[in-house]
């Protein structure tokens, strides 16, 4: 059981190396906000390109434009505004929303005005709540019963765009204010006998049940976004659409007796203004022209209020979906199955392929291990997004890209660790000692220091082979070449440099210190205690060692320090072998 987890885990090595430092980079960054922006233009990507719906059969807007305000002034006058509220009256709307700051009065017609504000009980007002919420409001409008008054305040994301809807505020005496969409969303709704019903109640997140929906609050968190600020009652913006989405009619065309037939009847009238000149515009995810944002039509603020208006009625009596979000570690397991994802496929490609990189293969890995499954990826969420469900696209992107890239760095790196190695000792291999030494004999030239090297050679091994076999003479030469890579210090260099001859590079070494670690290791050797009954010395395994030293110089070669030691290490036979000459 346990052996099978091994070697999974050691088939699959890149994947379990490469992807969790990978995911961590991303999940780190993800939590710094580097991707809030990315995770933004997704949102935007998707709610533009959602299948289209049709325009609102519940909620109308009279529109105040430019050529309005040439006919009536600015701001339009008392008299005509009261004129045009007793007209839409006429035609029994549900509820009236006044999206126009009226506090100060504006002649003639105010006493007129006041009238129909204090009369006209299905018309609601607006006033401003300032910045914290929990003070007072400013701008009510003069002359309207104080709880027919909604805030009209907008929650503008960083990047200057609408992306969540304020339905209420909790004042300092914890009295509730409800925003002018779900002012006149509810009252529409008490006409059909639906009621919110607070469903859980905890301090700042109490879920409401409003027909056929359930509201939970938005979390700083939630989705893209990156500690966001929550105040108030908030949730994002679900927009049936642009500005085309809802029925309009002109101010004048009111005044002038040119409302069709029934057009407001039964349903949310809002008023407002579209005018450049009043500037109350601001930046939706719509009408984008490019996927970076750049050049937004901006929409009048009437037009964000009936959205949202329009998304709780579409909830509460169809059931059409909020933009709901999935919890944070769920959004975690994504980003980790797609750092999976890109790492696994790029294992896969690089084990078909043969391993020479190269720019047309980078091409190809690029293709099938990033911009494939990225489509994937991307088809995959907005789907979700078509059925209300934000999940994170660009980050999952990232641990995706990032994972898909590190494979193959990882494994051109293991490629050159493996061939620096020898296969059966696991220690370097002839090829990195004979760039290693060349590299040291130039560092220490430049240094005038010394430079040491033990040439080792088992004694007898010819007929350790005979005597055991040649696998067993296999494991003897890897244990006396880990006995000789754990005996020298790590600034030392151990390589095998023949079948059974192994050297030992001791840089900024004499040649007496040197002699003494020749000792050390024979001893080392010995103390592994392999029988050889066939040697001639004793009848375990042993070593001898020839050792050299001098300072590089210009004049001498490299070669000729190994010559030296060869030499040593031959006297040592001679000498009667299991032992060290320095030359
Ligand atoms: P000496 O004491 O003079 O060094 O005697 P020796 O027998 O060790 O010397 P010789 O160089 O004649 O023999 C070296 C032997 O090492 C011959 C070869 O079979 C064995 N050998 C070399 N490489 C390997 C290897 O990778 N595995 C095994 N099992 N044996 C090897
Ligand atoms: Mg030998
Ligand atoms: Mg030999």
């Amino acid at each position: 059981m346990w052996s099978t987890i091994k070697k999974t885990l050691e088939q699959w090595r890149g994947i379990v190396i490469t992807v969790p430092p990978m995911v961590a980079l991303t999940i780190a960054g993800s939590v710094a906000g580097l991707f809030q922006m990315g995770e933004m233009r997704a949102f935007d990507y998707f709610i533009s390109r959602r299948p289209e719906e049709s325009s609102s059969s519940r909620i109308v807007i009279v529109t105040i434009d430019e050529p309005d305000l040439h006919n009536y002034n600015f701001p339009i006058p008392d008299h005509q505004l009261a004129q045009a509220i007793e007209i839409i009256k006429k035609q029994q709307p549900r509820v009236i929303g006044l999206d126009i700051y009226r506090d100060m009065p504006v002649e003639p017609g105010t006493e007129e005005l006041s009238k129909v504000f204090r009369e006209t009980n299905n018309l609601i007002g607006i006033e401003k709540a300032t910045d914290q919420f929990t003070a007072k409001s400013v701008n009510p409008p003069h002359s309207m019963p104080a709880d027919r008054v909604a805030i009209s305040n907008i929650v503008v994301d960083p990047d200057g765009k609408v992306r969540r809807a304020l339905l209420s505020i909790e004042r300092e005496n914890g009295d509730i204010q409800l925003g002018i969409a779900t002012e006149l969303a509810l009252i529409y709704l008490a006409q059909d006998n639906i009621f919110p019903e607070t469903v859980k109640a905890d301090n700042s997140s109490s879920i409401i049940q409003l027909g056929k929906t359930q509201i939970t609050p938005f979390r700083s968190d939630d989705g893209g976004y990156v500690n966001a600020d929550n105040g108030g009652y908030q949730i994002l913006l679900n927009y049936r659409g642009g500005e085309d989405k809802f029925p309009t009619v002109s101010f004048t065309d009111v005044l002038e007796g040119k409302l069709p037939r029934d057009w407001a009847k039964n349903r949310i009238v809002l008023i407002g203004s579209k005018a450049e000149s009043l500037n109350d515009k601001f930046y939706t995810p719509y009408n984008n022209k490019d996927l970076f944002g750049n050049n937004p039509i901006i929409m009048a603020g009437v037009f964000i209020h009936a959205n949202m208006a329009n998304q709780l009625l579409d909830a509460a009596l169809e059931g059409r979906p909020l933009i709901r979000v999935v919890a944070e570690p769920l959004e975690t397991l994504w980003v980790i199955f797609w750092g999976l994802v890109g790492a696994s496929i790029s294992w896969l490609f690089f084990e078909q392929k043969s391993l020479n990189f190269n720019v047309a293969l980078l091409g190809n890995l690029l293709i099938v291990s990033i911009i494939l499954p990225s489509g994937i990826l991307v088809g995959i969420s907005y789907l979700a997004f078509v059925q209300g469900w934000w999940i994170p696209v660009f980050t999952p992107f990232i641990a995706l890209t990032l994972s898909a890239l590190a494979l193959p760095s990882y494994k051109n790196y293991e490629l050159k660790r493996i061939a620096c190695l020898d296969g059966l000792t696991q220690i370097a291999n002839r090829r990195h000692f004979d760039q290693y030494y060349e590299q040291v004999w130039e560092r220490l030239k430049a240094a005038q220091q010394p430079l040491s090297v033990i040439l080792c050679d088992i004694d007898y091994f010819k007929f350790y082979n005979d005597q055991y076999g040649h696998q067993a003479g296999d494991r003897c030469l890897q244990q006396v070449a880990q006995t000789l890579a754990k005996a020298v210090r790590s600034t030392d260099f151990v390589a095998r440099y023949g079948g059974e001859e192994f050297i030992i590079v001791l840089p900024s070494t004499d040649g007496e210190t040197a002699y003494k670690i020749g000792q050390r290791i024979c001893s080392q050797v010995r103390s592994l205690q392999i029988p050889h009954s066939k040697s001639r010395v004793s009848h375990i395994v042993t070593l001898s060692c020839g050792v050299a030293t001098l300072i590089p110089d210009t004049v001498s070669s490299s070669g000729i320090l190994i010559a030296t030691a060869d030499s040593a290490l031959y006297e040592a036979k001679e000498k009667g072998r299991n032992g060290v000459v320095l030359k």
